[in-house]
Formats: C-alpha cells, sequence, structure tokens
C-alpha cells in the first residue's frame, strides 16, 4: 500500500513573469517570523481589479504580440497570415491609446484567485472584485454583454457587464496571488469537452481524435489561437478548467514528465506534434495558411480508470488575462505591452496589406448591383467595401422572425443593404464609432434560408465559417456571404467607419440595428452565389502557401 502524500494536481512552478506595482494602499504585516498575518482591506482589491481590467481592454502581452509578428517574418506563413497578423499588430496599437478597447466584445470578467492562509480581509473579497470590474465597465468604452434571465424566455442586460465569474481558492503564506481574464463570448463557445475511453489513449489515434476535434473549431474565435488540449482529469468540470486555465498560459510552469504520484504535467513533445497537425489543417490565421495557432499547450492529468475526459479551449486574438498579486511589498500587476507598435515592421507592410489585390465593392448601389460585382469574384478573393451597412445580430434576427411570422414582413433596410452581425462598444467622446468588429456568423445560420426566401440578408458580412445550409441558401437565392477579419475591432472604428446611426430596436443597446457608413472596409468573399464555400476544404485557395504542404 502506498503511503499518505497529498497531491497538488496542478504543481506549478516559480513564476517570473514581469509585474509592476500599482500606487495601492491599504495593506499591512502584522506580528513577524510564522505568526505574520498580511491585512489587506477591501480598497486594495477593488482597485486591483479595476486596473487589471482597464489593463485588458487595451493592451496584450509581449509574447502575444511577438507571436504576430513571428507570423509576419516567418517565410513559410501564406500572405493572408500576414495580412491577418499586421491587421491584428496594428489594431493593438491602435487600442494601446486607451480610447478604443482592442475588441469590441470586451468580454465576460474572470477572476480566479488563491488567497494565502495568513492573508486577513474582512470576507468581502468577491465584493470588491466585483465592484472594481463595475468601475471599469462603467469609465471606459467597454461593451455591457451579460444578459440576465429574467424568466425562461426573457432576458435583460444587466447594463454594468456584472455578474463576474469569481472563484477565490487557498493558496500559501503571505501571497494573495490572481488571474484576471476578460473572456469574449466568441473564444468562451470554443471550450469543448468530450468524454472518451482508454481506447485513444495512444499516440496516433489521439492525433486523429484531436484533428477533427480541433478541425472542428474552425475560424469563428479568431485565430490565431493559443490553443489548450487537457486529456484526463478527475472530472469533466476540472479538465475544463484546466484547459482555461492552460489556453492562458497560466500552468506553463507545471513538471515536464508524469509519474506514479497523480500530479498533472504539461507534455511539451506532444505540444508540438499538435502545433503540426494545426499547421495542415489549412485555416491559418483566419483565411487560409499556416498560422492557425501561435502555440499549443498539452497538459496530462490524472483520471478514473473508467473516464477519459478530454477538454479543448483556445484564447483568441483578444488574448486578455493579466497576473495580479498582494505581497507584503504591495500590489502588483503584470506588465502588459505598452507600446505594440515596436512589433510592427518597418518596412514592406503595403507588400503585405497589397491594396492591388483588393477588389473595391460599391455598397451605395441598389443590391442588385452590389450582388453583381460580388458575382464577379471568385471565393478567397479580398474585398474593400464602401457604403452602407445594416448591423443586426441575435436579437433582432430573433424579433424579425416573430414578426414576419405575424405577417408584417421583412423591414425594408434588410432587403436594401448587406446586413453585418456585429455589436460595437461604446462610442467615445468624440469619435464616430466605438470598436465595431464583427461577431461570429455561425449564430445566425438558422435565419439565412428563411430570409433570404424573401430577399433579406442577400449579402452578409461577419466573421468565422458557415453551415452547409447557408452555403446552399446563397446558392438558391444568389447570395453571398463575406468575411471580415475577426479581431481587429479597434482598428476598423478608427480606420473605416465614419457613422453609426441607430435605427431600430435602440431599447437593446448593443444589440439594437445600425446603419453605419463605411470605407474600405475589408472583407473576403466566403460563400458565393454558385455554391462555393472558402471553408469547405475542396474549395479553399490558399495563398501563399505550396500544394505539396496542404496535402501533406
Ligand atoms: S477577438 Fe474575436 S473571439 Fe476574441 S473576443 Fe473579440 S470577437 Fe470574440
Amino acid at each position: 500500500m502506498a503511503e499518505f502524500a497529498y497531491v497538488d494536481q496542478l504543481p506549478l512552478g516559480p513564476n517570473d513573469t514581469p509585474m509592476r506595482r500599482l500606487d495601492v494602499a491599504g495593506y499591512r504585516v502584522r506580528g513577524s517570523g510564522d505568526d505574520a498575518v498580511l491585512e489587506v482591506d477591501q480598497s486594495a482589491i477593488q482597485t486591483l481589479a479595476d486596473a487589471a481590467f482597464r489593463d485588458l481592454a487595451h493592451f496584450l502581452r509581449p509574447a502575444h504580440l511577438a507571436q504576430l509578428r513571428r507570423i509576419i517574418d516567418d517565410p513559410e506563413s501564406s500572405a493572408n497570415d500576414r495580412y491577418v497578423a499586421l491587421d491584428l499588430l496594428q489594431n493593438a496599437n491602435v487600442a494601446s491609446g486607451g480610447v478604443l478597447p482592442m475588441c469590441q466584445d470586451t468580454g465576460t470578467a474572470i477572476i480566479s484567485a488563491k488567497r494565502g492562509h495568513r492573508i486577513q480581509t474582512d470576507g468581502t473579497d468577491a465584493r470588491s472584485l466585483s465592484h472594481g470590474v463595475y468601475q471599469a465597465y462603467q469609465d471606459l468604452n467597454l461593451r455591457y454583454s451579460q444578459m440576465s434571465p429574467v424568466d425562461m424566455w426573457t432576458e435583460a442586460n444587466t447594463q454594468n457587464n456584472l455578474p463576474a465569474q469569481i472563484e477565490i481558492g487557498l493558496g500559501q503564506g503571505l501571497e494573495y496571488e490572481f488571474l484576471f481574464m476578460a473572456k469574449g463570448g466568441g473564444s468562451a463557445n470554443k471550450s469543448f469537452l468530450y468524454q472518451e475511453t482508454k481506447s485513444i489513449l495512444d499516440e496516433k489515434r489521439m492525433l486523429e481524435f484531436l484533428k477533427a476535434k480541433i478541425e472542428s473549431i474552425g475560424t469563428a474565435a479568431c485565430p490565431p489561437y493559443h490553443l489548450a488540449v487537457v486529456i484526463g482529469g478527475t472530472s469533466a468540470e476540472f479538465a475544463l478548467k484546466t484547459a482555461k486555465l492552460a489556453s492562458a498560459h497560466y500552468l506553463d510552469t507545471l513538471p515536464e514528465q508524469g509519474s506514479d504520484a497523480g500530479h498533472g504535467y504539461r507534455d511539451q513533445d506532444f505540444e508540438q506534434q499538435v502545433f503540426e497537425l494545426t499547421t495542415q489543417l489549412g485555416f491559418g490565421a483566419q483565411f487560409g495558411g499556416k498560422y492557425f495557432c501561435h502555440d499549443v499547450r498539452v497538459v496530462r492529468l490524472p483520471r478514473h480508470g473508467g473516464s477519459l475526459p478530454i477538454a479543448i479551449a483556445v484564447s483568441c486574438s483578444a488574448d486578455r488575462q493579466v497576473l495580479g498579486r498582494i505581497t507584503p511589498e504591495g500590489v502588483f500587476l503584470e506588465e502588459l505591452e505598452r507600446d505594440p507598435a515596436r512589433f510592427i515592421p518597418s518596412t514592406g507592410l503595403a507588400e503585405i496589406t497589397d491594396a492591388s489585390a483588393s477588389v473595391a465593392i460599391d455598397l451605395t448601389v441598389p443590391m442588385t448591383e452590389i450582388r453583381a460585382q460580388l458575382s464577379a469574384c471568385s471565393v478567397s478573393t479580398r474585398l474593400s467595401l464602401t457604403g452602407t451597412l445594416i448591423v443586426a445580430r441575435d436579437i433582432v434576427h430573433a424579433r424579425i422572425r416573430e414578426r414576419v411570422a405575424r405577417g408584417e414582413g421583412i423591414p425594408d433596410y434588410l432587403l436594401e443593404h448587406p446586413v453585418y452581425y456585429a455589436g460595437p462598444a461604446k462610442t467615445p467622446e468624440g469619435l464616430p464609432s466605438g470598436s465595431f468588429g464583427p461577431t461570429t456568423a455561425g449564430r445566425m445560420d438558422g435565419y439565412v434560408a428563411e430570409f433570404q426566401a424573401l430577399d433579406a440578408s442577400l449579402v452578409m458580412l461577419a466573421k468565422g465559417n458557415r453551415s452547409a445550409a447557408v452555403t446552399a441558401s446563397c446558392h438558391a437565392n444568389g447570395g453571398f456571404y463575406l468575411g471580415s477579419v475577426g479581431g481587429p475591432a479597434a482598428r476598423l472604428a478608427q480606420d473605416c467607419i465614419r457613422s453609426v446611426e441607430v435605427i431600430d430596436y435602440a431599447e437593446l443597446g448593443m444589440e439594437a440595428v445600425f446603419r453605419v457608413e463605411v470605407e474600405n472596409f475589408p472583407a473576403f468573399l466566403v460563400v458565393d452565389d454558385k455554391g462555393n464555400d472558402f471553408f469547405k476544404k475542396d474549395d479553399r485557395t490558399f495563398v501563399g502557401l505550396s500544394p505539396t504542404r496542404l496535402r501533406s
């Protein structure tokens, strides 16, 4: 019989992440030696959370930005990989100005903390953390995305982005540690759990399994991703939670090898194999290429002999996580990059953006003419849109369906203009638009055939891949789906959106119907009127990758 030993399933090594000290009071050491305790006031906890979510809205980790730059420098990147990477770097630069958040989906606030056993507070820590989140979302040009269930079928926006998801566990000594995340809906939706069996605990079978599952993630959560795979787990929820932490690189200092003690570990060899696999999928950084992922983390956990949970999660292009810490030395927040411009190449930008490769589409003309312009292009064509878009998303689609069912018909604006699935962040004072990137198109798939049969939604603009039903409907009705680069919402607001006006359902806030005037708004033709879908493997045109690489 093995002797008793406590097993920490996720034993982390020392963390040397550069931190900055906040100018915050409200903490003091009482006593000395083993009796010392660190008293922390709620004001310090609230200020830390407030500062964390301010930073998360505007700044990224330097390592993430360096990975975007790596895509630009890699000769194996496709032209579209480089185009997306540069767009995301330029977006980070706009966001770092502190006015436009990096993405219009400013996320669900998630806080995971470990309170050392010699930290003393009055016990209302979760309330103070929530208050810090509230303050940041109130003060900045962020978006309120949280929907409260009023009854089973009715929801109301909470108008402050609360509730935050807060978990406080027990840690060691005089340290209070925090991981703050602002998780976008599209990114959160790409967390998956599979209940498998020992039969796939084999390298070849596992890689085959993962290939299919990773491919099914698609591009809706704005790649390049930080992908996490967790194999094993003492429960389904622990596997999923571990995947989320791994995608935030929070578990990077796990042991590199397993043992018979029952702790988890990081398998860096297998990470490399899975990364190689992702480069072969062909999705690339959204529109074909190598960089579907920046990197991969694989964590192997202990499991019950009769269970094999496998969890997959991603961190998207809004890779928003920041560490916090309160110690006797002060209140600290991870140092994020204040100067993303240093990652943007000083030469060759015109070659990457290659404006001459874009086809200008005039959206000021009647829909039949807009569709004729698009019909002359093939899928994967880069487009530059100028004119009017109608913004409508989830709730409006449901309401318009009800309206049609009542016999009131489709509103003219959906017949006369292309529809852009999006929902803006708050509009900063003096600017025409808040951060305003595309949302996940797939959520609107269920409406497409019905609306297109009524001559609405014949040209759609959003991000991510669509279902076969959308391709079939576009084929049958002469419709098109245009993909916009997902992620660079601040840059789109600054450079491409000239005016924004609410024209219907104003009470829905960010989910209202907006009329938007755009200029040189970048997009790709993804689904055409001839039954072609860029993301359907056989039809993909990969720019900048050799056919050999793609076939292998
Ligand atoms: S980058 Fe894309 S997936 Fe991430 S929060 Fe923004 S819209 Fe959502």
